[in-house]
C-alpha cells in the first residue's frame, strides 16, 4: 500500500437521501505534508445543499418519532463500528490534515467516544412535572427534537467536531445537514459511511462538501425547515453567520476560537508543568481552539521552565504524521504554515527573542517549535489566536498579575493553572474568565464534561448532560390534573 492510500471505504461524493452522489464539478484534497493529490471530491452547488435539506427534512418526519432506544442502539453500533476501523479514521485524518500519528489516533478514539456517551444520553432526557404555587394547574415541562441542523465544522479536528455535533443531533430525535471542511472531508465522508452501515436511515444524515462555504450556508440557514445551526470554526466566521441567523431567530451553537493563558504560579511544580505545556500546547501542532496560546510564568520559575520547555520541545521528531515515529506533523495547508511564519516574524519584530528548537523539513506545510521570550503581556503573540507551535513566555510577578493578564481578552475557552497545590489552582480557576480550566494538568476535554466558552468563544456548550439539550426545545404544557 503507498504510503498516501485512502482506507478502501472511503466515499468522495455528497451524501444525500442516503446516495452518494456525484457533483458537475470537483475539489481536490492536499495532503498538507507532501502537497500531493489525495483525492478529488464533490463539490457541492446552492442546489445539492437544498436537496439535502428536502432529504433531512423528510427523514425528521420519521426519526423523531423513533423510541430513544431505537436511535440509541444504531449510535452505539457506531461506536463499535468505529472503533473496530479506528485505524481508518487516524489514517485519514493524518493523510489530509498534517496532524502526528498519535494526535490522528488520539482525535479518533475521542471522535469514537461522542457516539457511545450520546447513545447512553439518548434515552436519560427528563422532563418535568410540577403544582403550581397558585394551585390553578400543573406544569408539565417536555423536551422535544428541534428538527433539521445544519452544522459546520473545523479542519483542526476533522472527525471529533462532527460526532460531537451528529450524535447528539440523532440522540435527540433530530435530523443533520453537515458541511465539513474543505481541507479535510474525506473524514467527515468516511464517518457518513460509517453511519449508513450503523443503520442510520437514508436522509438522517446529509454531507455537502464544497468549495464555496458562504453561498451554500446562506441558503441553507435561510430555508425556513432548518431548525437550528451548530457551528465550531473561527469568531469571526461565527459572527458573520450569527448576523444570518439573526434573520430567523434561529437557534444557534456556536463553538468559536480561543486565546488560551497558561498560568505557571509560584510555588508550582516546574517538571509537571513543562508536562502539562507539552500537551497543551504541542497537541495537533498547536492548532487547537484549546491550545494554551500564552505562557505567564512566576519570575521565580521563568528561566527552569523555559530551559526545561525547550529542551522538551527539541525532543519531538518532526515529519509527516503517517510515520509512527514523528510526533509533530505538518499544518494544515500552506497558506496556515505562512500564517505561523509570519507571526513569528512579527514577534521578532516586536523585539522578542525567538529560539526555533528543532528543525522542521522544508517540503511541506511543517513548522518547528518556536520559544518566544522577552516580550511583554500586550504584544502581537498574546492578542492572537496562533493556531501552531509557538510558545511565547510573558514573566509575571504575583499571581494578581498572571490572572489579570489571562483575562485581558475577548476570548474565553480555555485555560490552564498550575498552581502550588489543587486547593490553590481551584482557587484561581474561578476568577478565570473561560468555559473550561485544566488545573495542574495539560489536557481537559472528555465527551461527558460540557465543553464551551465565555465571552467571544462561543454560546452554548457541547457533549456532558448539555450537549443533548443544544438539539431539544423545551416546551410547557399547562393542565389542570
Ligand atoms: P473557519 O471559521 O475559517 O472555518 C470553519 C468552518 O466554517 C469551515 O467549515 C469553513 O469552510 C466554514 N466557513 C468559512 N467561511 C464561511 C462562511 N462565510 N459561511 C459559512 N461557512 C464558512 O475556522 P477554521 O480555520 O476551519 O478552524 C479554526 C478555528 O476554529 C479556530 O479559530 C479555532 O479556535 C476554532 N475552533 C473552535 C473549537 C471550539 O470548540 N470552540 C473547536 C475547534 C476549532
Amino acid at each position: 500500500m503507498s504510503v498516501d492510500a485512502l482506507p478502501a471505504s472511503t466515499p468522495t461524493r455528497l451524501l444525500i437521501g442516503g446516495e452518494w452522489i456525484q457533483t458537475a464539478t470537483g475539489l481536490n484534497v492536499i495532503n498538507p505534508a507532501t502537497y500531493g493529490t489525495l483525492a478529488e471530491i464533490g463539490n457541492a452547488t446552492v442546489e445539492d445543499g437544498i436537496a439535502a435539506v428536502d432529504s433531512a427534512y423528510e427523514a425528521f418526519q420519521t426519526w423523531s418519532l423513533t423510541p430513544a432506544r431505537y436511535r440509541a442502539e444504531i449510535l452505539r453500533k457506531a461506536f463499535e463500528i468505529m472503533t473496530a476501523e479506528i485505524e481508518d479514521c487516524a489514517r485519514l485524518i493524518a493523510l489530509e490534515n498534517g496532524k502526528a500519528w498519535s494526535d490522528a489516533m488520539g482525535e479518533s478514539l475521542y471522535a469514537a467516544e461522542f457516539f457511545r456517551w450520546f447513545s447512553e444520553e439518548a434515552s436519560r432526557v427528563e422532563g418535568g412535572f410540577r403544582y403550581s404555587p397558585s394551585g390553578d394547574k400543573t406544569i408539565i415541562t417536555d423536551h422535544r427534537p428541534m428538527g433539521v441542523a445544519y452544522m459546520i465544522t473545523p479542519w483542526n479536528f476533522p472527525a471529533a467536531m462532527i460526532t460531537r455535533k451528529i450524535a447528539p443531533a440523532l440522540a435527540a430525535g433530530c435530523t443533520a445537514v453537515l458541511k465539513p471542511p474543505s481541507e479535510t472531508p474525506l473524514t467527515a465522508l468516511w464517518i457518513g459511511e460509517i453511519l449508513q452501515r450503523a443503520g442510520v436511515p437514508a436522509g438522517v444524515v446529509n454531507i455537502v462538501t464544497t468549495a464555496k462555504s458562504g453561498p451554500i450556508s446562506s441558503a441553507i440557514l435561510a430555508d425556513p425547515r432548518v431548525a437550528t445551526l451548530s457551528f465550531t470554526g473561527s469568531t469571526y466566521v461565527g459572527k458573520l453567520l450569527l448576523e444570518q441567523t439573526a434573520q430567523r431567530v434561529l437557534p444557534s451553537s456556536m463553538e468559536l476560537g480561543g486565546n488560551a493563558p497558561f498560568l505557571v504560579l509560584e510555588g508550582a511544580d516546574v517538571d509537571k508543568a513543562v508536562a502539562g505545556a507539552m500537551v497543551a500546547k504541542m497537541r495537533n501542532g498547536g492548532a487547537a481552539c484549546t491550545a494554551a496560546n500564552r505562557f505567564y510564568v512566576h519570575e521565580s520559575l521563568s528561566a527552569e521552565f523555559t530551559t526545561k520547555f525547550e529542551a522538551a520541545l527539541r525532543g519531538l521528531k518532526i515529519g509527516p504524521g503517517i510515520d509512527q515515529s514523528n510526533n509533530l506533523g505538518a499544518m494544515v495547508s500552506e497558506n496556515e504554515r505562512n500564517k505561523i511564519v509570519e507571526l513569528i516574524d512579527q514577534a521578532r519584530s516586536e523585539g522578542g527573542t525567538v529560539t526555533e528548537a528543532g528543525n522542521a523539513p522544508t517540503d511541506g506545510a511543517f513548522v518547528a517549535p518556536h520559544l518566544v521570550s522577552g516580550i511583554e503581556h500586550g504584544s502581537i503573540l498574546t492578542r492572537t489566536e496562533v493556531f501552531g507551535p509557538v510558545v511565547p513566555i510573558v514573566t509575571v510577578g504575583s499571581t494578581e498579575e498572571a490572572i489579570k493578564m489571562a483575562n485581558d481578552t475577548e476570548y474565553g475557552l480555555m485555560s490552564y493553572v498550575f498552581a502550588k497545590d489543587n486547593g490553590e489552582g481551584i482557587h484561581v480557576a474561578r476568577k478565570m474568565q473561560s468555559g473550561m480550566v485544566a488545573i495542574n494538568r495539560g489536557i481537559a476535554s472528555d465527551p461527558a464534561a460540557p465543553f464551551g466558552g465565555m465571552k467571544e468563544s462561543g454560546l452554548g456548550r457541547e457533549g456532558g448532560f448539555a450537549g443533548i439539550h443544544e438539539f431539544l426545545e423545551k416546551q410547557y404544557f399547562a393542565v389542570e390534573l
